[in-house]
């Protein structure tokens, strides 16, 4: 990076001027410009491709124990750098002081921890002894076998905004845990932190061009590392249209494929919801606003409410709403800050105004906030959604909710498996057996029970037009490797 704010690509363990130019990164809260990432041309991505695929026969040939140690390494630096990076992911993504502190970066650090201890964990499957019949292929005899993970090769690395740094750590460090190579292509609106994160590795003695960054502003990067035919996977975190072109596209090369899509997540409040468990679900469904301004692919972003508490329901979540402060990400007291660009506040109006010409009820938001300068939307709820209208249908990805009433948990059902997406649904009720139950009928690659906490180990994923795959945990070292069958 120089010290004018101009940054390079990250290329065999080294900034790499870019062979065209810069273009700015825009800060959502001021709209001023954050730095000026380099636009990637075909020889820049050809330039990190043959790094990684330099890089990959030494690296997937160190033991685990070495890969353990510098993904640790990895961590502790990262960790260290948390004073400089926060104020830059800050400006890059709008997130508020809460989210960028707590969560950018310390689940970023987690991540490379879990993989080091992930670096360690068995690799091979080995079968009992199987007697097998001598056949006209080869003589008979007691046959030993095991499957072994093995690396892929160069997995490149898309991801969407929002969480750049964990975005691109959970992929990143199961990646290098299990001996792949990578080339990196965060999101055009906030890649800073992530061309950073090279230096960072480097220093933590990650040998040069086995973690590569390009950048650009538009598709163009990530359709050429998607075509390149040195790349052996892709592993993309985006929306569902571009997920399909990749799949595609990778197809024609039989490059691996790990998608995390988009989602039109439900929450299902059941009848028997005791006032505590009303609560948890108000909140719950309240993080569609307070959390990252509604920018996040899990979020439940339908709640379905039996018709005899509708109105209870909706009062208890106008409340809420009502209740979040939205403004500037860098003050204190801000719960609810801007969206990434102009483009995408336009995109969530633009939603607000279909339901309404649609039949829904706005009973709060739905009008920009008075704040000038940022891409700010004030937390919106929409009452009497009907599940086929857009924003019953479509993934918003913004601080809208959308309420829809039902008669029957048959129903409940019907709308909540209703949408092209399965990302991530949850139920509120008091027997958490019978949410347990519910859970079976949803056809969703994640369901929460009375929470919208995660569990770090369970596999991630979605169900439908919201990916293929599954990473997390020990899942994402899974991800990342081909299984080869041994026999001796
Ligand atoms: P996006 O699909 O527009 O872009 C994602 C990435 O793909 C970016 O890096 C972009 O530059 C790149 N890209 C665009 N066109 C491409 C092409 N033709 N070939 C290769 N790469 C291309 O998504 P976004 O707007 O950045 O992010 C929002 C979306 O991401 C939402 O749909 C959200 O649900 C999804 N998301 C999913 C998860 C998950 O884990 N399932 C997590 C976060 C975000």
């Amino acid at each position: 990076m120089n010290s004018d704010g101009t940054y390079g690509h990250w290329i065999g363990g080294r900034w790499h001027e870019p062979a065209g130019a810069h273009y700015p990164v825009v800060n959502p809260a001021t709209e001023e410009t954050v730095g000026r990432a380099p636009e990637a041309g075909p020889a820049d991505v050809d330039a990190a491709v043959r790094a990684a695929r330099e890089a990959y026969e030494g690296w997937s040939r160190t033991s685990p124990a070495e890969r353990a140690a510098i993904l640790e390494r990895i961590a502790d630096v990262l960790a260290s750098r948390s004073a400089d990076l926060v104020p830059l992911l800050q400006q890059e993504t709008g997130a508020t002081i809460r989210v960028a502190s707590s969560m950018q970066i310390p689940t970023a650090v987690d991540r490379f921890r879990r993989y080091a201890r992930g670096a360690l964990e068995p690799d091979t499957i080995p079968f009992a002894p199987q007697p097998v019949r001598a056949s006209p292929l080869a003589p008979g005899g007691l046959v030993n076998a095991a499957a072994v993970r093995r690396p892929v090769g160069v997995v490149a690395c898309i991801t969407s905004y929002n969480f750049p740094l964990v975005n691109l750590a959970g992929k990143v460090a199961p990646a290098l845990a299990v001996g792949n190579t990578v080339v990196a292509k965060p999101a055009p609106q906030d890649p800073l932190t992530c061309l950073l994160l090279g230096g960072i590795m480097r220093e933590a003695g990650l040998p040069d061009g086995v973690f590569n960054v390009i950048t650009g502003s538009g598709a163009m990067a990530g359709e050429a590392l998607v075509a390149h035919p040195g790349v052996d996977m892709i592993s993309f975190t985006g929306s569902t249209a571009v997920g399909q072109a990749i799949a595609r596209a990778a197809g024609a090369s039989m490059k691996r494929t790990l998608m995390e899509l988009g989602g039109k997540g439900a929450a299902i409040i059941l009848e028997d919801a005791a006032p505590g468990v009303l609560r948890s679900a108000i909140s719950a469904v309240g993080s569609t606003w307070a959390f990252h301004s509604g920018q996040i692919c899990t979020a439940p972003t339908r709640v379905l409410v039996p018709r005899g508490r509708y109105e209870q329901v909706i009062t208890a979540l106008e409340q809420y709403a009502r209740s979040l402060t939205v403004g500037d990400p860098v003050d204190n007291s801000t719960v609810v800050g801007p969206l990434i660009t102009a483009g995408q506040r336009d995109r969530v109006e633009a939603y607000v105004a279909g339901a309404r010409e649609q039949g829904a009820r706005v009973v709060t938001g739905g009008a920009r906030p008075d704040l000038k300068p940022g891409y700010y939307v004030a937390p919106t709820l929409l009452a009497d959604v009907t599940p086929g209208m857009a924003v019953a249908q479509e993934e918003i990805f913004g601080p809208v909710v959308a309420a829809l009433a039902y008669d029957s948990e048959d129903e409940a059902v019907g709308i909540a498996n209703g949408t092209p997406y399965g990302l991530y649904d949850y139920v509120f009720g008091s027997d958490t057996a019978r949410a347990w139950a519910l859970a079976a009928r949803l056809r969703s690659g994640n369901v929460g029970i009375n929470t919208v906490q995660r569990h770090p180990e369970t596999p991630f994923g979605g169900f439908k037009h919201s990916g293929i795959g599954r990473d997390g945990g020990s899942f994402g070292l899974h991800a990342y490797s081909e299984l080869q069958a041994v026999v001796w």
